[in-house]
């Protein structure tokens, strides 16, 4: 065994497997892989290794095209063939037209990673898969590219190929202790000695927190016990004279794929079982949990109805497994939070399918720092310090419980609900507010018109589209209230916090006291790692002269890990979170001086505070400190306040709003507004995948001020000109936004990604922004959106079509 090394990955199962042989890919060959028992004796083994194209996302069809295609070049390589049956096809079911008009979306997003899925009727599934009856269904999405692979080979021939580039596999080596030294390298404890490294990896399956305690955090992990069973042989399928498809199926919570000549067929039942929350025996190996199918009696009714051959035949295995889970399905793949030279590849529920991918943006991410898809989506970083283990529990049954039942706009579960709430919460909700949860936070989303309004899920503008108008109508005439919670913010202190800021800002961002800035923080490669307000708080009884670095509320741990690891070891710079401290009021429209001028002391004219100044003050009697910064296109002030003192200044913004016709309004109408003024969400139309020339932000970038993190690649970059270019698109449609993902077309050949898309109720436009082909990034050209599967007119605008002269922000 080596006693040295670059990277040790922790478990051998297809994460920590595919990891290992794409770090050789990546050019790393002194990497090793220590597995506590043989390679894939944890989940991996028993896997039913369904393999699909199908994601939520372009990131997540991405990286199971690359599993896909590894998978296909692994089963042809003929010194070490494996069995991977791909191309038997697979079906999505529906039973309604919701499920439909989602699946036509996915499809319009996967056509923009050359993914093909078709929308098939009712009668086309049965013919394509003749054991379905087409009862209670409407139609299904088809993936031409399922299919089935054997999870024990996969393994050992990507072991088998890593080996060959020079990595190397510890087999019977349980790690059983991790020590973090101070140059930030490790010892990797095992039972057969130690091993020095510069990067670990926890691929650990359903023991990850076992792995995760060894270096001190708690992964928001949870195993469920998940169960499938193994048919004798089906007559019909045995003369079919072709493979049957996959059969998901989101009605009746089943799968079902072809095995030899008889079917295996997996459950989501309702009445699951979370799966060693106490603790897991060391001796659970090459193990399953004891068979239960009483449990899953409801699921399997609908199955047996929607395929009667099942209800013939007898079953020979039945398979009880762990499987993990995390708080929002998606797995954690990339770097540990609060780590250094620490990385993730956990939470996988269907790794066999996805762990090619996510393997291969994991080793991009630990050898070049980033990984050529922006992996927001699989950051272990996305969620923050409230994701504790019984949070992660519930959320882990909620996702298990609706495993084929996808995410609608503007869809929020029950599970897990006020996790995070200010005092104002229960406030709203007596107000009538509907919420919806940004990383745990409740925030509202609109106040219903009456208690029992509930829109219905689906694509297009719901039955909200009018209270949003509403609220939107009195921010643009008179003044709004809103409720920002969770917004990341850190305080910055110390001589040299300029001069940091500098160094992670592309752009000048002021260094004067009383004035506000927002820049964008590139990564090395010259791409968009963050966006920041900046304002600069004067020395005053509060506290000396600093910086508040605001960013989204989903940023926390990510921005968090990005300043400090860019630190220097003698620079005189201290950064302390607010977050969880400090909320947001947000007043905003044309009476928002008139009301900040009647609760708060002080000359708030336009000559006195005018945008982008910073001053410390008290609402009331509120201590508050407020911005003049608007992200709705009107005049407005944000209002910072401890919150302790969050709801006495509510209430002095309150009794001060009366007389000037102050209404609430909620996170929808900020979405409205935005989109209106060119203002970008953070990983909606800010991506790691495009620099800031690409995404519109040239006004931000200062190439000539010295250096900063990614002037370099930024340089050359600019040099050889933009892939892709964002721009703000008018959509021919009023039935439904654009969706981010939805393909842009001109012909057969996609021309463009929308990133974001709502309804301007101030221009009446409907609007989106999309990442398009440089040609037609020009005002007045055109191209067809494949909006859920109808085909409307697209046209390139001017960004910030509502007063595009700022004058209203400028009050
Ligand atoms: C019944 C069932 C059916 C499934 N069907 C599908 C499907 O159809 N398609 C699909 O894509 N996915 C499916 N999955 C999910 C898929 O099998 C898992 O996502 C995948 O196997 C997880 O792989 P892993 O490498 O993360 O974990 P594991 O396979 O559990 O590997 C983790 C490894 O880490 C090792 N390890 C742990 N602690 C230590 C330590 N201290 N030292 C050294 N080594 C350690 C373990 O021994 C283990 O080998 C299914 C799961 C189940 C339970």
């Amino acid at each position: 065994m080596k006693s040295r090394t670059k990277v040790v990955v922790i478990g051998g199962g297809i994460a920590g497997c595919s990891t290992l042989y794409h770090l050789t890919q990546e050019g790393w060959s002194d990497v090793v892989l220590v597995e506590r028992n043989e390679l894939t004796s944890g989940t991996t083994w028993h896997s039913a290794a369904q393999v699909t194209n199908f994601g939520m996302n372009q990131t997540m069809v991405g990286l199971k095209t690359h599993s896909i295609d590894l998978y296909k070049e692994l089963a042809e390589d003929p010194e070490y063939p494996i069995n991977y049956h791909h191309g038997d096809g697979g079906i999505r079911l529906a039973n309604t037209e919701a499920q439909m008009q989602g699946y036509r979306h996915f499809a319009s997003m996967a056509r923009g990673m050359d993914v093909h899925f078709e929308v098939l009727d009712a009668e086309e599934c049965a013919r394509r898969h003749p054991l379905i009856s087409t009862d209670n269904m409407i139609g299904g999405l088809w993936d031409p590219l399922d299919g089935d692979i054997d999870p024990a080979q996969l393994c050992q021939a990507l072991a088998r190929r890593a080996r060959k580039a020079g990595a190397e596999v510890y087999r019977n080596t349980p790690v059983t202790g991790l020590t973090q030294h101070k140059d930030d390298t490790w010892t990797v404890h095992t039972e057969h000695g130690d091993i020095d490294c510069d990067i670990v990896v926890n691929a650990g399956g359903y023991r990850v927190n076992e792995v995760g305690a060894m270096m001190g955090v708690h992964h928001p992990v949870a195993s469920m016990e998940h169960q499938y069973f193994l048919t004798e042989d089906i007559p019909a399928i045995k003369d079919a004279g072709h493979r049957m498809p996959l059969i998901r199926c989101p009605i009746s919570d089943y799968y079902c794929r072809q095995e030899k000549n008889g079917l295996l067929v997996g459950f989501y039942e309702q009445d699951c079982k979370t799966w060693g929350m106490d603790g897991i025996d060391p001796n659970f190996v090459n193990a399953l949990c004891p068979d239960d199918l009483e449990r899953v009696m409801d699921v399997l009714e609908g199955a047996f109805a929607r395929m009667p051959a099942l209800a013939d035949v007898g079953i020979h295995t039945v398979v009880n497994g762990p499987i993990t889970y995390t708080i929002d399905g998606a797995p954690l793949v990339g770097p540990i939070p609060g780590k250094r030279n620490a990385f993730c590849i956990i939470g996988l529920r269907a790794g066999l399918g996805e762990g090619g991918g996510h393997g291969w943006l994991l080793a991009q991410q630990i050898v070049h720092g980033e990984a050529q898809y922006d992996t927001w989506c699989i950051d272990p970083r996305r969620f923050a310090g409230h994701t504790n283990v019984e949070l992660t529990a519930l959320k882990a049954i909620e996702d298990y419980q609706n495993e084929f039942r996808f995410h609608f706009p503007h869809e929020h579960r029950p599970a897990g609900r006020n996790a995070r709430t200010t005092p104002l919460t229960p406030v709203f909700a007596a107000e009538g507010a509907e919420f919806t949860v940004v990383n745990g936070w409740e925030r509202v989303e609109y106040i219903k018109p009456t208690p029992d309004f509930h829109p219905t899920l689906g694509f297009g503008f719901d039955e909200a589209f009018d209270v949003v108008a509403a609220e939107v109508r009195n921010v643009q005439d008179n003044v709004g209230l809103c409720e920002v919670n969770g917004f990341n913010r850190f305080e910055i202190t110390g001589a040299d916090r300029h001069a940091f800021l500098d160094r992670m800002f592309c752009g000048t961002v002021t260094k004067r006291d009383g004035r506000v800035g927002l820049g964008y923080l590139l990564n090395p490669h010259g791409m968009i790692k963050g966006e920041a307000t900046i304002a600069n708080i004067a020395a005053s009884e509060r506290g000396p002269g600093r910086v508040w670095y605001g960013s989204a509320a989903a940023s926390e741990l990510h921005d968090m890990d990005w300043l400090q690891s860019h630190l220097g070891a003698d620079e005189d710079v201290q950064i302390r979170s607010l977050t969880n401290d400090q909320t947001i009021l947000v007043l905003a429209g044309p009476k928002a001086r008139d009301v900040l001028s009647s609760c708060a002391r002080g000359d708030w004219s336009k000559e006195a505070f005018p945008w982008l100044s910073v001053r410390e003050c008290f609402i009331g009697y509120a201590p508050a400190t407020v911005l003049g910064v608007s992200f709705s296109g009107e005049l407005a002030y944000e209002i910072h306040v401890p919150n302790a003192s969050l709801y006495a200044a509510y209430l002095a913004l309150r009794e001060a709003g009366e007389a000037h016709g102050m209404t609430l309004f909620g996170a929808r109408a900020v979405d409205a507004m935005r989109m209106e003024k060119g203002f970008l969400h953070w990983k909606a139309d800010l991506l790691t995948e495009f620099d800031p020339f690409e995404t519109g932000l040239e006004r931000f970038v200062k190439l000539d001020k010295g250096d900063f993190i990614g002037k370099a690649a930024l340089l050359e970059r600019q040099a050889a000109g933009p892939r892709k270019k964002l721009v703000t698109l008018k959509i021919d449609a009023s039935h439904a936004p654009a969706h981010g993902g939805a393909s842009l077309m001109r012909g057969d050949a996609v021309v463009g990604t929308v990133t974001s898309g709502d309804w301007g109720h101030r221009t009446g436009l409907n609007l989106a922004y999309a990442f398009v082909d440089p040609e037609m990034a020009v005002d007045g050209n055109s191209a067809q959106l494949d909006l859920c599967g109808t085909l409307v007119e697209a046209t390139v605008i001017a960004p910030s079509p509502y007063d595009p002269e700022f004058s209203r922000i400028r009050g």
